[in-house]
Order: C-alpha cells, then sequence, then structure tokens
C-alpha cells in the first residue's frame, strides 16, 4: 500500500490524536505514534446545507458531506444502509408515563442492525486506501455486516467470532461466503486475536481496528438523520446502547456538527448510556465517579454489546458527563422483559441490545433522573429475529388446538 497516494476521502483532512492533538495524513492509522491514543478523523466540511443533504439519496450517502469517504462513493456498490424510521411510540409513552418518545429503528438497515453504517464507511474508505479484503473480530452484527457488505462489493471477507455465538448470527454471516473463523474465546480474546493478525496482514482492513477511525464515523449518521427526521432539531434526551462506546460518542459528534454547520437550533441534549448488567465497565465507572473504565468478563444474553474492555469507554464518560445525562445497567430478565414491552406495544421486535436500551430508559425515568416531560429518543440498534433465544422461552403460543370449532371454543379464546 502506498502511505503517500492522494486520497479523495471527501471532506476529512487529517486524522488527529484525541489525546494528545497529533495530526496524521488521511493513512491506515489508528493509534498515535507519540501516546498511543486513538485517532479520529478531522474535516473541512463549511457549507454543508439542509438542502443539499435533503436532495441526496434515501440513505447514510447523503450525508457524505460530512464523512469520509470519496465524493463519488455512490458509484461504487455498497449496501447503502441508513435512513432508517423513527418511530413515534405514542402507546409505550403512555405505558411508561412519558409526554414524547420516539424508537429510532435501526433494525431496518440491510443486515437488520446498525453495523451495516459503520461497514459502508469503512468498506469506501478502505478501498480508497488500497486495501484488498474486509475482515474484523466481531459479536454478531458487525460479522453479518462485513460479510455482506465485501459480497456486494465483490471482495473477501475474513470474519472472526466467539464460537459460543448466537446460531441465528452465525448462519447470517456463513450465507454470504468468505472466510469465517469461530475462535474459542470471549469477545475480547477474539479482538486482540485480529489486532495480531492485522500486524501481519497488510492488505486487510480490519474494520473496526485498523480502519476504525473510518468506521467508527459511520455512526454518526444515526444522529444526523434523529435530528433531520426530527424536522431539523435535536432531541432532548436520547438513549443510546454503549458496546464500545462508540455509537454513543458519535450520536454526539453528530449532534456538535449539526449544531456548528447552523442545521439546527443550539439546545442543550442530555446523553443516557445502557449497558447488560452482565457486562456493565461503563455504567459501573460512571455510578462511582471513576474517570477509567475497569474491564469485566462478560456474562449477558446482550452478546452484540458483550465487549468487557470498551475502547471508547472514557470518552463516554466524558460525553454523558458534559450533556448532563447519566448510564443505567439491566439485568437479563429487564432485558427480555423489554423486548416484550416494545413488542407488544410499537410492533417491533427488538434484539436483545434494544431490550437493554429500553431497560436502562425504564430504570432512568423510575428513579427521576429522566424527565417524562423532555422529549426523548431510544435507539433498537437490531432485529429482534436475531437473537430469537432470549425470548423463545416467554413468547409462546396462546394455545395449540384440533382444527374444530369446539376445540376454539374450549380453549376460552373468544
Ligand atoms: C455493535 C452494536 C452496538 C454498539 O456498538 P458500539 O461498539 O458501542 O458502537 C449496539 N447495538 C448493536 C445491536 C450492536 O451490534
Ligand atoms: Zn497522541
Amino acid at each position: 500500500m502506498s502511505q503517500t497516494a492522494a486520497r479523495n476521502l471527501g471532506p476529512a483532512t487529517a486524522l488527529t490524536c484525541r489525546e494528545c492533538g497529533e495530526s496524521y495524513d488521511l493513512g491506515p492509522h489508528y493509534a498515535c505514534e507519540l501516546c498511543f491514543g486513538p485517532l479520529e478523523v478531522s474535516y473541512d466540511h463549511t457549507g454543508v446545507t439542509r438542502e443539499q443533504i435533503e436532495s441526496g439519496p434515501r440513505n447514510i450517502w447523503r450525508y457524505r458531506g460530512l464523512l469520509p469517504v470519496p465524493t463519488n462513493v455512490t458509484d461504487t456498490p455498497n449496501t447503502e444502509p441508513g435512513f432508517t424510521r423513527l418511530v413515534r411510540a405514542d402507546n409505550l409513552a403512555e405505558s411508561l408515563g412519558l409526554r414524547s418518545l420516539w424508537v429510532k429503528d435501526d433494525s431496518g438497515n440491510p443486515t437488520h442492525s446498525f453495523k451495516d453504517r459503520v461497514v459502508a464507511v469503512a468498506l469506501a474508505a478502505a478501498r480508497e486506501l488500497g486495501f484488498k479484503v474486509l475482515a474484523c473480530p466481531s459479536t454478531g452484527n458487525l460479522a453479518n455486516a462485513v460479510a455482506a457488505a465485501a459480497a456486494r462489493a465483490g471482495i473477501r471477507s475474513a470474519v472472526f467470532v466467539p464460537s459460543d455465538l448466537e446460531r441465528q448470527k452465525i448462519v447470517t454471516t456463513a450465507v454470504y461466503g468468505g472466510t469465517f473463523v469461530t475462535v474459542d474465546g470471549n469477545y475480547d480474546d477474539v479482538n486482540r486475536l485480529a489486532s495480531e493478525i492485522a500486524g501481519e496482514q497488510d492488505d486487510w482492513a480490519f474494520v473496526n481496528v485498523n480502519v476504525r477511525p473510518y468506521y467508527a464515523e459511520g455512526s454518526k449518521t444515526i444522529g444526523y438523520e434523529i435530528a433531520e427526521q426530527l424536522g431539523w432539531r435535536l432531541p432532548e434526551q436520547i438513549v443510546i446502547p454503549i458496546a464500545s462506546g462508540s455509537q454513543l460518542t458519535k450520536i454526539d459528534k453528530a449532534f456538535q456538527e449539526f449544531i456548528k454547520l447552523g442545521l439546527v437550533e443550539d439546545r442543550p441534549y442530555k446523553i443516557f448510556g445502557a449497558q447488560a448488567t452482565g457486562c456493565s465497565p461503563v455504567s459501573a465507572a460512571f455510578k462511582a465517579g471513576h474517570d477509567v473504565v475497569q474491564p469485566v468478563k462478560p456474562d449477558t444474553i446482550a452478546k452484540s454489546l458483550a465487549i468487557g474492555n470498551p475502547a471508547d469507554g472514557p470518552y463516554v464518560l466524558d460525553a454523558v458527563r458534559r450533556t448532563g445525562g447519566a448510564i443505567e445497567d439491566v439485568s437479563d430478565e429487564e432485558i427480555v422483559d423489554s423486548i416484550g414491552l416494545l413488542a407488544r406495544t410499537e410492533g417491533i421486535f427488538g434484539e436483545t441490545a434494544g431490550g437493554v436500551t429500553l431497560g436502562a430508559l425504564r430504570k432512568l425515568l423510575a428513579s427521576g433522573v429522566l424527565d417524562p416531560e423532555a422529549e426523548t429518543v431510544f435507539i433498537n440498534s437490531g432485529d429482534g429475529l436475531k437473537t430469537l433465544d432470549a425470548v423463545a422461552p416467554v413468547a409462546v403460543p396462546s394455545a395449540n388446538i384440533a382444527p374444530t370449532l369446539e376445540a376454539f371454543r374450549k380453549a376460552g379464546l373468544a
């Protein structure tokens, strides 16, 4: 790979260290050479207007003037995720005692989770940077998204997951072809292995490792969409699931960019984070008032969020504290209960991650931390079909009867 070729990554101008501010060219870098801090994309995207965005395609590329992707990104095959529905959840709001509630339903993406967003951006950047293989360590949804995007782009994929992954996510990754490896270890083991492989395989883009700065920017599109779909304004409260913490920090970045560009009114918003108690290192740090996040060994049904050593943990704490929000965690029982509540009230079948997020929202409301009068958005980041086993024991038919009217009457269902 050439380190010096001029790169067309749209409005992106450089990579900047989040810790010390050192600047790097737009190459395949992800850690600062001076302090090992994570690198983040910097931009010159003055002049982006509502009209420009509104005239774009109904997918994340309508925001390409705010993303590190080539100007002609729509000319190359990609999965075109995004512009998922923002659902007004009046039934759920009423049952919770909230005045105004919305669900950003990211199960509507091509492989049924928000990960298609980050992968689409990583793929576009990786191609421009000269990588030949799209790879990742994954807790499941990223594996789906990488395998599908690589198939559509006509390039090789190489995906690594913990071997105890949900069967649905094994099948929905393997079906796209590509190299697919299950690893006897937890996600943090798989992630470490991926970093080691990335060190040897020069032309493999591990989307969430060596091209992470570009990948992470894809999460901003959820924030842009929420603001645009609310009629170009920011919600007062937003509840976001935390795995590595990237999504949460990038939604905050998206809101800040929209304010800076004058696309929305500058008004305060509060960011709330959600974790499963069985993997809640960021929630624990928040509650203890710590700035550092102590790694844990995950044990929860919310496998898509089961990252014991979250890379963006400290930045999540910063964003939540700066905006006056909070972080809460919920048990496996509370996750299952909230998946059921969302399904029964709004007809939306969420992934375990959605159950975590709604569960945290309910807990924050009950403890008076969330304001019931303020306009609130929460994210359902994946499709319940991906985590069927979590709810299978409680989601059962009302009865099983013989095909006769008599049997129906006897069952007492009328
Ligand atoms: C990956 C994932 C998240 C959050 O990911 P971050 O690493 O925090 O950006 C949330 N929900 C689902 C379903 C996911 O797969
Ligand atoms: Zn640095």
